[in-house]
């Protein structure tokens, strides 16, 4: 088993301790044993939605049978060599993710409502039901929500325009153009997420689109050609013209919301205020630890949610850590 040393414990979706078994993605009579395995589990997708069942006010990870999935699905066929996806194993048992988008809503709803279940079942964003779930079933989640949304979006070559097709247990899509055979990659874009503080206070922006008060670090995507430390310096000067130094890397959150890895940095300007960019920003100002401590979670001020890296590092720093 993989052993994570770091200083600090894994951020949510993170280091879910799911074994990603690549050895075995292109044995087609192993990945057919596993799917006949009893302890197998069917991760369904719907249309980026997650299958979770209400369990009193908790919702829990709607993991399927094989069995319990062939009853509700007759005419989807669990192909590993097709529409299955072959996660890995999580506590020894292999996890198969599988995207049923091709049903429409009514459909879906009234085939789930078939389940035996201890609540009732739905598909759901797992940025809602995400705070609620276990770090492991919530990494397995994300990780098929992640993986069903890159096929989704890659049905054609885009080297050639041909259509694609899954394999490698849904890793790879290949085209099946004869003459171009182009292997396409499930794509992970990467972000840089930034605590900017000029020692004793932290810059904190919102953009108009955000709930109200909602106020959050500064982030931005990294860009062809350019290092993650390029990234932070160049988005903090566009969104708020300050210089930074000492960049350093605390940790990263898988954010397949749809694509995303968030790339956790920290970082130090000096205590100038900031020129917003309100092209990018509606606001942004620095925060004292004194206001982050006693944030009062209104539409005045709220921070980010729990389960973000973006809260993860004002917390950190708040804390002093
Ligand atoms: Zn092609």
């Amino acid at each position: 088993m993989f052993v994570f040393h770091h200083r600090h414990a894994a951020n949510v979706y993170a280091s879910g301790g799911i074994e990603r078994a690549h050895l075995i993605r292109s044995d087609s009579a192993k990945l057919r044993e596993l799917l006949s395995r009893p302890d197998a589990r069917v991760v369904p997708v719907w249309r980026s939605r997650n299958l979770v069942v209400e369990d009193g006010k908790t919702p829990q990870p709607g993991f399927l049978t094989v069995e319990q999935f062939q009853q509700l699905f007759a005419e989807i066929a669990l192909d590993p060599e097709g529409s299955a996806i072959l996660l890995g194993f999580a506590e020894d048992k292999p996890y198969f993710a599988i995207d049923l988008s091709l049903l429409a809503e009514p459909e879906i709803q009234a085939r789930i409502a078939g389940l035996q279940t201890s609540g009732p079942p739905r598909f759901a964003d797992l940025r809602d039901v995400g705070p609620l779930i276990g770090h492991q079933p919530g990494a397995i989640l994300a990780y098929a929500r992640g993986l069903t949304f890159w096929h989704e979006r890659h049905k054609f070559c885009g080297v050639c325009g041909s259509p694609t097709q899954a394999t490698e247990a849904g890793h790879v899509r290949r085209c099946t153009n004869e003459a171009c055979k182009a292997q396409h990659f499930p794509r992970t874009d990467p972000a840089v997420i930034m605590l900017v503080t000029d020692g004793d206070r932290v810059l904190l922006g919102r953009q108009k689109i955000w709930p109200p008060g909602q106020h959050s670090i500064l982030a931005g995507f990294v860009e062809p050609g350019e290092s993650l430390e390029d990234a932070v310096a160049r988005e903090v000067e566009e969104e708020v013209g300050l210089k930074v130094r000492d960049i350093r890397y605390q940790s990263s959150q898988p954010w397949p919301f749809p694509a995303s890895i968030m790339l956790g940095f920290t970082c130090v300007a000096d205590p100038v205020e900031p020129k917003v960019n309100t092209d990018e920003l509606e606001s942004a100002r620095w925060f004292t630890r004194a206001e982050i401590a006693n944030c009062p979670e209104n539409d005045t001020f709220r921070l980010p949610r729990r389960v973000s890296i973006s809260r993860r590092l004002i917390e950190d720093w708040a804390k002093g850590a």
